[in-house]
């Protein structure tokens, strides 16, 4: 393991440390605001909730001065469908089974690369979601000026806490070092390199005194829409689910592969609706996308490749599982030119393929919304309940 004398850079908005803000720039709390003061202090023009009926042709992603409390009427409706298929999609991690790992783990069936793989697998994603929840609710959410895309926010923000939990109950099941695990993106350099290469696109969006409305703030609230979901959620966590979904096939630490099903899935929606309000932003604002821009956004996305591929080297020095960090980086670069085609920009590897044909059957590229439907057991709310 690599140690690092630095200590990692403070990033308090991401990790949760509050600080002391008012909501002064907050849509949505603008109401409250004005109950507060309205006899004295009369609200400033652009802080104004308008009094008439929403009309769904003044809704929009960002800088919208429409009522953001009024959910309908819907104007795009691929979030509130996002939402409820979300809503759909609602496993918890304790539901899962996890007697085989812990059997596993205790005997000597496992390789000592199979369980530094597991291990530093689990370091990166035990924190990641963290980081993940702390960029919705510190910092994306007050950007975002229209309530069907944050109704969205609200179920992700949750479902990145349950990923946090499955991860947590993965290293407590397995009895594994948890001060280790959970420390690892300070004392890994491949895992604290991805996550210092996203602390900026965080911060930006977290600090206080950020706003959107001038064009360079709203790239850079953009820019950190693309880094988000498109680079994080679209493109850093494909090497541990590859990983893990290795393990499984191989019928090797199932439970924790049938966890890693469901976190899959549901970053798969994550990432297409990262997607869609990246595109819709574009329609909106199409000022904001110029070539500089979109040249800009390929070189981080192509340093994005670099640092995964470094992570996949740390996680597998030596080949395992029939995978080795060599053919990640087709993997990787096939997975790149697939979200700089999502969001319009021109991919960066031509003529890169698949290496890993069985995860074409798992994650199909052109069908992320649906991949896998039939294979994971839906979430019974309402047949757990009894009246009699
Ligand atoms: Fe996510």
């Amino acid at each position: 393991m690599l140690t690092f004398d630095e200590e990692i850079k403070p990033n308090a908005q991401a990790l949760g440390m509050m600080r002391t803000s008012t909501f002064d720039d907050v849509p949505g709390m603008q109401l409250q605001q004005a109950r507060v003061t309205a006899s004295s202090v009369p609200p400033t023009p652009e802080k104004t909730v308008s009094t008439g009926r929403i009309r769904v042709e003044d809704k929009r992603i960002i800088n919208c001065n429409a009522d953001v409390n009024q959910l309908v009427p819907f104007k795009y409706k691929w979030a509130w469908e996002k939402y409820l298929a979300a809503c759909a999609n609602h496993w918890m991690p304790q539901e899962v089974n996890m007697t085989a790992d812990i059997a596993l783990w205790k005997s000597d069936r496992l390789t000592a690369d199979e369980r530094l793989l597991v291990k530093r697998n689990l370091g990166f994603f035990s924190t990641a979601d963290s980081l993940a929840a702390n960029n919705i609710v510190l910092g994306t959410y007050r950007h975002i000026s229209n309530p069907e895309c944050r109704q969205y926010l609200l179920r992700q923000a949750f479902e990145e806490a349950i990923h946090t939990h499955a991860y947590q109950y993965i290293v407590e099941s397995l009895g594994l070092d948890d001060g280790e695990i959970f420390n690892m993106y300070h004392e890994v350099g491949s895992i604290r390199a991805k996550d210092e290469f996203l602390l900026p696109f965080i911060d930006v969006l977290t600090n206080p005194q950020f706003k959107t409305g001038t064009p360079q703030a709203d790239q850079d609230l953009l820019r950190s829409l693309i880094v988000f979901a498109c680079i994080m959620e679209g493109l850093f966590f494909y090497v541990g689910f590859v990983q893990i979904l290795a393990l499984g096939r191989q019928n090797k630490m199932t439970g924790a592969a049938e966890q890693y099903q469901y976190i899959l899935r549901d970053e798969s929606m994550h990432l297409n609706f990262g997607v869609d309000v990246i595109n819709q932003i574009k329609m909106e604002n199409p000022h904001l996308w110029t070539a500089e821009f979109r040249e800009e956004v390929r070189g981080l996305m192509q340093k994005g490749v670099e640092l995964e591929y470094a992570y996949a080297e740390d996680t597998m020095p030596r080949g395992v599982l029939g995978l080795n960090a060599t053919m990640f980086k087709e993997y990787l670069r096939f997975i790149a030119n697939r979200r700089c085609q999502q969001i319009g920009v021109d991919i960066l590897y031509p003529g890169a393929t698949n290496p890993f044909p069985w995860m074409a059957e798992m994650i199909d590229l052109k069908k992320e919304k649906n991949f896998f439907e039939t294979r994971v057991t839906e979430y019974q709310t309402g047949g757990a309940l009894s009246w009699d």
